[in-house]
């Protein structure tokens, strides 16, 4: 496509929009709407809680509690971009359906069985991290069937939903998955 519209356009501007449609082409995609720690956070969601004020702070105590549980650090997520997703399903190179995914970029549902969920620390974000952190697809280590320590870590906070606040209840079955048998 960009080299359709190089050609439709030499004639006009040649050198000019030749070095203007490269850039476009080389763009990785949408900037991200904010930063934690050198990760780029894209808000696609109307969720209630992904217009507050807080949720880069939540965002962030989220991503530490989760490095915390993998034993990873923000070096690790240098250059990844988060995706809140208000679809019931995510974009994931290889996997139809997913509801959340780690394929060099995190992109996770705002839903849960197609209710919007409270608060970022609800979403598979903790499980998803871990990916990035240890990787293991097929979900061997015994920590994917567990997360009670960021249950822990991560309650008591607030939620938002459109009529007002109410709680962040943890559900550790929302981020356990058991090992994929091959
Ligand atoms: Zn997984």
């Amino acid at each position: 496509m960009c080299v359709w519209r190089q050609r439709q356009r030499r004639m006009a501007r040649a050198w000019a929009l030749a070095a203007l449609l490269a850039s476009a082409c080389a763009d990785r995609g949408p900037s991200p709407d904010f930063q934690v720690q050198g990760v780029g956070v894209l808000v696609r969601s109307e969720a209630t809680f992904t217009t507050q004020a807080d949720l880069p702070a939540r965002v962030e105590s989220t991503l530490r509690a989760a490095l915390d549980y993998w034993g990873g650090t923000f070096e690790q997520l240098a250059g990844v971009t988060i995706t809140l997703d208000g679809a019931s399903t995510v974009e994931c190179r290889g996997v139809p359906g997913a509801i959340a995914c780690y394929d060099g970029d995190i992109r996770v549902s705002t839903l849960d069985a197609g209710v919007t969920l409270d608060c970022v620390e609800q979403t598979a974000l903790v499980h998803e991290v871990g990916h990035a952190v240890i990787g293991d697809r097929d979900h061997h280590d015994p920590r994917w069937m567990d997360f009670a320590p960021v249950a822990e870590a991560l309650s008591g906070r607030d939620g938002y939903q459109p009529d007002g606040a109410t709680a962040c209840a943890m559900a550790v079955s929302r981020w356990r998955h058991p090992p994929c048998r091959h």
